[in-house]
């Protein structure tokens, strides 16, 4: 039996162990999956082997440190500096990131969509913005602050503060803050959105499992939504495609998650 973990803090919430233990089960792959509090990042790589593990997924707010403890990162994951799912290989920690292209496939259903704007320039936000350039998205980014700005604007994406964007056109509108995860609080001032909600075809928060204040106001303009539930499906099948060698139909895994995201 392999054992898999997800590493965050707080990790309690975490659906990842319904996820792919259901996808286990489908599929008939002896493996067990589990969540793991950890509190000090610098202790990952210990806690890691210490648990026998084969695999694990890195949440909030571990990513960097998952990257630190990585032997090997793919191209991907050395380039956005975060990594979201780890593979031991002949003892080594292969890093992967598995989220920015999650959410890229969690958008395709979105018609029409050419113009992205990014609510956030934190971890994702920096990781999933050049995955969506590279596929022919023109994608801006709006932040509360100005210094996590500063790599996307060398990479030469549009971005902006609360206090120089005055509206916009943009077809999908993304909050990937965590404002509204644990408060009632917008991403943006309320005024803002309202200026710019209704010229957009979709909008999506990458919170999952509660509707966030965004989503709320999102649907006042009859936009369709989604929450985050597709991202963490898509950046779920990925990893374990990655922990299991590409071994499984995806869309098995796929609907196997899914069925244990609806019903748990
Ligand atoms: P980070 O901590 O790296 O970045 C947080 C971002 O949110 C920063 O841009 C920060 O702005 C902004 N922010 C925080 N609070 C507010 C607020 N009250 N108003 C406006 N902006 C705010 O977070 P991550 O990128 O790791 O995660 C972001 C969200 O995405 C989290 O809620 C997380 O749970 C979710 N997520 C969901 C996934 C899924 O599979 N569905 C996968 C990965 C993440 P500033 O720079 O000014 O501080």
């Amino acid at each position: 039996m392999k054992k898999f973990a997800i590493f965050g803090n707080p990790v309690e919430h975490s659906k990842s162990p319904n996820m792919h233990n259901s996808a286990f089960k489908t599929v008939g792959f002896e493996g067990e999956y589990f969540k793991i509090l950890l509190e000090d990042g610098n202790k990952l790589k210990e806690e890691f082997f210490t648990n026998g593990l084969s695999g694990a997924n890195i949440t909030v707010p571990h990513k960097e440190a998952a990257y630190r403890a990585s032997d090997y990162l793919d191209e991907f994951a050395k380039s956005v500096g975060a990594v979201n799912s780890l593979v031991l290989k002949e003892g080594k920690l292969y890093g992967y990131n598995t989220d920015a292209p999650g959410f890229l496939k969690s958008i395709e259903k979105f018609k029409d969509i050419k113009t992205i704007l990014l609510l956030g320039a934190g971890g994702t936000a920096q990781a999933t913005a050049p995955i969506l350039k590279n596929t022919g998205y023109i994608v801006t980014i709006l932040n509360r602050s100005a210094p996590r700005l500063e790599k996307l604007k060398k990479q030469g994406f549009q971005t902006y503060t609360f206090e120089s964007l005055k509206d916009g056109n943009f077809d999908l509108i993304v909050n990937m803050t965590s404002a509204g995860l644990k408060d009632k609080n917008l991403p943006a001032p309320k005024e803002l959105l309202k200026k710019i909600l209704p010229n957009a075809k979709a909008a999506v928060d990458i919170i999952y499992g509660k509707e966030t204040p965004f989503l709320k106001l999102a649907k006042e303009y009859n936009l369709p939504t989604s929450d985050g539930s597709e991202m963490l499906i898509q950046q779920g099948v990925l990893a374990f495609d990655y922990f299991t060698n590409h071994q499984f139909d995806l869309k098995t895994v796929e609907d196997a998650m899914r069925s244990a995201l609806v019903n748990s």
